[in-house]
């Protein structure tokens, strides 16, 4: 990461980036554990790592692309064993994302990288509900849990996944209204889930999906048209096609951009090359999020500051991604206006 030739925000523009009241609708949840709290539950479920120190697992980040991450990922989820276990994961999020005045998140959750391992379906439901809970009770944290298939996996275990949680549904319909699409997209395009998909807008789900990350510009088009998804996630390739950009504009299509995930993952060399800023002033309703801030280096201030100064971003251009990010979060039109009144508030008093 060659950062040397980009101008330094100022303090005030920094101050105004961490103050500025955010919404994250690209988090995975199991991509926030911290090397720290990796160790601290390995221990606590006697798992043997093979790593000796948490620098040596942080050294371990250096990816070249997706799939390296990945097989990373998921030998770090294997530490989650217990309900209390995806309650620290998940509370130890919230907390970093209030310190960074995030005020609504959409967390993405796998199931199926948990009952492959033989994890119930259940635990996994309740350690992360329980933190989101109670960071509503608490602090007016809200959030929606977007359950996940994995597109390496096939569209009959997808069938599986949904069967083995809709008893949970009503337990947690204050929490649970949305399927999402993750892990390895090269080979996995939005076809292989037509049906699933098809079942879950049957159920009432909102859908959204990854795409146009390290998939071509036609997995977007795929997943608007055979998954009819709401936004998409990631979806910085689609600028390969012109056409496409046009259908996302007049759509107001919403991508959840995550520009560290981007560099640290390869899908960009140089944030400056990043296509956000252009996509933004095009019209794309472009948003910013973290994607996996515990592997990817940042969370969601570290982002808007990546980006803000590599792409050098105006005040307005700032205030409209956090715009962007509620229009296009599945809360109730109340609470986008209550969030849009607080954002325009800081805008005009900063
Ligand atoms: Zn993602």
């Amino acid at each position: 990461m060659n950062m040397s030739a980009t101008a330094p925000l100022s303090d005030a523009m920094r101050s105004f980036i961490e103050g500025l009241p955010k919404t994250e609708l690209h988090l995975h949840i199991e991509g926030t554990l911290e090397p720290e709290l990796l160790f601290a539950l390995a221990q606590r479920n006697n798992i043997e790592l093979p790593y000796d120190t948490v620098e040596s697992l942080r050294a371990a980040y250096a990816f070249t692309d997706l799939q390296s991450f990945l097989d990373l990922y998921y030998a770090g989820a294997n530490v989650l064993r217990t309900e209390q276990d995806f309650y620290d994961m998940t509370a130890a999020y919230i907390a970093q994302a209030r310190a960074d005045q995030v005020r609504h998140a959409e967390i993405f959750f796998d199931p199926q990288t948990h009952t492959e391992r033989g994890i119930p379906m259940a635990t996994v439901f309740a350690g992360i509900a329980r933190a989101l809970r109670q960071a509503r009770d608490e602090h007016g944290f809200s959030s929606v849990m977007i359950m996940s298939f994995l597109r390496h996996m096939s569209e009959a275990e997808a069938f599986i996944t949904l069967e083995q949680a809709l008893p949970l549904r009503e337990q947690y319909a204050d929490l649970w209204s949305a399927i999402g699409l993750d892990s390895s997209e090269r080979g996995n395009p939005p076809e292989k889930f037509q049906r699933v998909f098809a079942r879950c807008r049957e159920l009432g789900f909102r859908v959204v999906a990854h795409a146009g990350e390290e998939g071509p510009a036609a997995y977007v088009s795929d997943a608007l048209d055979l998954l009819q998804v709401e936004r998409i996630d990631h979806g910085v390739r689609s600028e390969e096609d012109p056409a496409l950009i046009e259908r996302l504009i007049k759509l107001r299509m919403p991508l959840t951009v995550c520009p560290l995930s981007n560099l640290k993952l390869c899908v960009v060399d140089d944030m400056r090359q990043h296509n956000l800023a252009r996509l933004l002033r095009a019209g794309v309703a472009v948003t910013v999020n973290s994607d996996d801030p515990a592997y990817f280096g940042g969370y969601m201030n570290a982002n808007y500051l990546a980006v803000a100064s590599a792409l050098a971003l105006s005040r307005e251009e700032l205030v409209q991604l956090a715009r962007n990010g509620i229009a296009a979060s599945f809360i109730s039109t109340a609470e986008k206006e209550r969030l849009s009144i607080e954002l325009e508030q800081y805008a005009r008093s900063h």
